[in-house]
């Protein structure tokens, strides 16, 4: 389906954006291909979106495409040695469940991250010292011209919260590997990491988790707090009182609110500290 100056703010937890002038959402790798090889090449702007739990659209909305993948492209499919082959759009929880019921373990850390397997692989996201990158095995993926990419695991070098994969890629699949495990320890496993989110991080508010990456050996959360920072206001942005990094909408919020909030953090972090804390969320679209 192809939609024209559609709403962002439907389809990110912030719940902020303008509108993207056209808005796609294939349902089939075909579908993706055919719009690719008319479009791909000739539109500057290309955005793949998965869940938008870590994507804050600009206000100004997005002139250009973005890409998200439709519903057939959320499966989970059980291979031979404890692999598991997932749609880019499956959701990293329902990932982390069909583990579990197949007794497969090193994916519980999967349950507390809200986004989709596309956005985890592009992210490396990971919590309580697990990342995608431990139990990546391969990956298919179209370019912009419409052809499809393999990847295998030595072919992907991961880093913090990213990897080395050109930009014009749509993830489609993804296989991970994990280990054969007891299914009610996995349970249990499950559970006390999302008890331990619980205890930490807010829920129920529109964030996009940690705005800021971790400097090395170092909390962005405790440089945003003694920075005296946890307390700033713009607008409807203000900061988590459970989480330092984590910025939120009050529920009136514009995107330019949270990039000020960001931008003014940012400032007095590097006042206070001397240090330069890094984006980890995507600001998409223009200023
Ligand atoms: C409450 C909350 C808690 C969070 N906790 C954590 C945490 O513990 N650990 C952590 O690492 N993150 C955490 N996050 C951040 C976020 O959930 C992760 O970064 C997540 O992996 C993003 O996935 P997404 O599908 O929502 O990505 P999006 O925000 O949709 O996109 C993020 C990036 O992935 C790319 N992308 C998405 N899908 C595809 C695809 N199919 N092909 C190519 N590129 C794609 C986008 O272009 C973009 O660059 C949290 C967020 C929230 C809101």
């Amino acid at each position: 389906m192809i939609y024209e100056n559609e709403k962002l703010s439907k389809y990110n937890w912030f719940n902020l954006g303008g509108l993207a002038r056209i808005f796609f959402k294939p349902n089939s790798q075909l579908d993706l291909k055919n719009f690719l090889e008319k479009y791909g090449s000739k539109e500057k702007n290309v955005y793949t979106l998965g869940a938008g739990s870590n994507t804050l659209f600009r206000d100004s909305g997005f002139d250009g495409v973005i890409i998200k993948l439709g519903k057939n492209f959320a499966y989970t499919k059980l291979l031979e040695d404890n692999k598991i082959e997932v749609g880019a759009a499956t959701l990293d929880k329902t990932v982390s469940d069909f583990a579990s019921e197949n007794s497969i373990s090193g994916l519980e850390f999967l349950s507390c991250i809200p986004g989709s397997i596309g956005g985890a692989i592009m992210m490396n996201s990971g919590c309580y010292g697990y990342d995608i990158s431990k139990i990546f095995f391969s990956l298919k993926a179209m370019n912009l011209s419409g052809e499809l990419k393999s990847f295998s695991k030595d072919e992907i070098k991961f880093i913090y919260r990213g990897n080395n994969l050109t930009k014009d890629l749509i993830i489609l699949s993804v296989v991970l590997q994990g280990e054969s495990g007891n299914k009610n320890q996995i349970k249990n496993k499950q559970i006390s990491l999302i008890n331990k989110k619980k205890e930490s991080q807010p829920s129920k508010i529109k964030t996009c988790g940690s705005t800021f990456k971790n400097p090395e050996n170092k909390k962005a959360w405790e440089l945003i707090k003694s920075s005296n920072c946890s307390n700033l206001i713009i607008g409807g942005a203000r900061i988590s009182s459970k989480h330092s990094n984590f910025f939120l909408n009050n529920g009136n919020a514009t995107s330019s609110d949270i990039e000020a909030l960001i931008e003014k953090v940012k400032k007095e972090v590097f006042l206070k500290t001397g240090i330069n804390l890094e984006l980890e969320i995507k600001i998409i679209g223009v200023k």
